[in-house]
């Protein structure tokens, strides 16, 4: 099964808003097994939409379009779509009544132009939107089935999941679809397909592998999909699931959509053990990652964003004389730094990061993305370097996430 996604908007392609509805609608489609063969953007004009229909319909079997469903004079595309499969605009009461209450919720006026809204054409299926007032719409022409969707995107999320999601199985005879996704830290994305070569190209013809890196984390995800028995499908992608893990098992931290901090959290909480942080490069970003996490007061205490050497020195006990040895990017003011918010906060696990973020502050023994990272706990002190790149935000980013995975090793080792 075949899909085009349409997007209408002039704001699209003047660069003004990015079109996520098609990344978000792609990476749905898959789920499901329907693979997703162009997607299109054109403006809000009725020649441009009509002509982006007639060429989807030549080889898609499914086209989706997004946008254009408002009630201002700007928005066309339902009028086009009603002229396109020659359809009469009606209203439908169930929908005005829909819209009236939707409304009366946020406190707004029911004006003309939005029970205009309730118009809607007589030959198609009419997708309900609890999030909005512009309904999705389901034709059929051809043996075609084109939606439309409106184009702000909650609206469209909401109406693919309450509406189509499952009318879309129903309808299609698709696939059985297999995904496991594994999350690995710690292995940029080039060693890492020499590492797994050889399993990947023993993977049987319906797995396929996908690599999909972020700033930090290198997730794979693994598909089967079959026209035959899902139960095996399944079993069968588990089981190159467990020749997977014999090769970078140490490099995996999770599944699927599961976070580092959701895990970690949950590993010190499980466990009764406590946190604290010292931060000096990534500025209260471990901070912020562990507490966008609910529950995580819990286990974790508090954290010194230790910037400057002087807090460094009185906060978290820093030797002064080390600074001036060693510089504050390096092991021992690192270690000295865990130490400290070990002691300061009375916590089982400690972690402090210390590194030169960038762009300025380089050197040549210690080039910009030098981190150190140290965990102390009951059972002492453990450190790492890492060589990160070049660019701040993600220097910041990706310290962030080898704080958490250094942190998440050392409780297994402890327990
Ligand atoms: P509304 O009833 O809210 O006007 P609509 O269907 O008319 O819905 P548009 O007017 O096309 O939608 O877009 C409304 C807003 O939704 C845009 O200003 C933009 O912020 C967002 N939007 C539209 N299309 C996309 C897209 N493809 N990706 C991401 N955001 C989008
Ligand atoms: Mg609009």
């Amino acid at each position: 099964l075949k899909a085009e996604i349409i997007t209408v908007g002039d704001e699209i392609l003047i660069g003004q808003v990015v079109d996520t509805n098609s990344a978000y609608l792609a990476s749905e489609l898959n789920k499901l097994g329907i693979s997703v063969i162009q997607i299109t953007s054109v403006s809000d004009n009725r020649q441009s939409i009509i002509r982006a229909l007639d060429n989807a319909a030549q080889h898609a079997d499914l086209i989706i379009t997004t946008g254009g469903l408002g009630p201002t004079s700007d928005d066309i595309t339902k009028q086009t779509l009603a002229a396109y499969f020659h359809s009469r605009l009606t209203q439908h009461p169930k929908v005005l009544e829909n819209i009236r209450s939707l409304l009366a919720y946020r406190r707004v006026e029911l004006n003309d132009l939005n029970i205009k809204q309730a118009e809607l054409p007589d030959n198609c299926e009419v997708l309900h939107n609890s999030a909005g007032t512009a309904q999705g719409m389901w034709f059929k022409k051809d043996g075609r089935d084109f939606i439309s969707l409106p184009g702000v995107p909650y609206e469209m999320k909401a109406i693919y999941h309450e509406e189509m999601e499952q009318r879309l199985k129903q309808r299609f005879d698709l696939p059985a679809i297999h995904h496991v996704t594994v999350l690995t830290h710690g292995m940029p994305e080039s060693e890492m397909a020499g590492l797994i070569h050889d399993w990947e190209e023993s993977l049987p013809a319906n797995i396929k592998l996908a690599y999909l890196p972020s700033p930090g984390i290198l997730r794979l995800r693994l598909t089967g999909k079959t026209s035959g028995n899902p139960v095996e499908l399944k079993k069968s992608v588990e089981r190159e699931l467990t020749e997977l893990k014999k090769i970078i098992g140490q490099y995996i931290f999770g599944y699927d959509n599961e976070k580092l901090e959701v895990i970690t959290g949950n590993l010190l909480k499980e466990n009764n053990l406590s946190l604290s942080l010292a931060e000096s490069c990534t500025g209260g970003s471990v901070s912020g990652l562990i507490t966008s996490v609910p529950g995580s007061s819990a286990y974790y205490k508090g954290g010194i964003v230790a910037y400057s050497n002087e807090i460094k020195i009185r906060d978290l006990k820093v030797k002064p004389d080390d600074i001036s040895t060693f510089g504050a990017v390096s092991q021992q003011i690192v270690e000295q730094m865990a130490s400290g918010a070990r002691d300061h906060f009375k916590t089982d696990f400690a972690v402090a990061v210390s590194g030169i973020a960038g762009p300025a502050g380089g050197t040549n023994d210690k080039p910009v993305g030098t981190t150190w990272i140290a965990v102390a706990s009951k059972n002492g002190i453990i450190s790492h370097i890492y060589q990160l790149g070049e660019d701040r935000g993600r220097n910041i980013q990706k310290a962030s996430l080898s704080a958490l995975f250094l942190l998440n090793t050392e409780i297994r080792k402890y327990l």
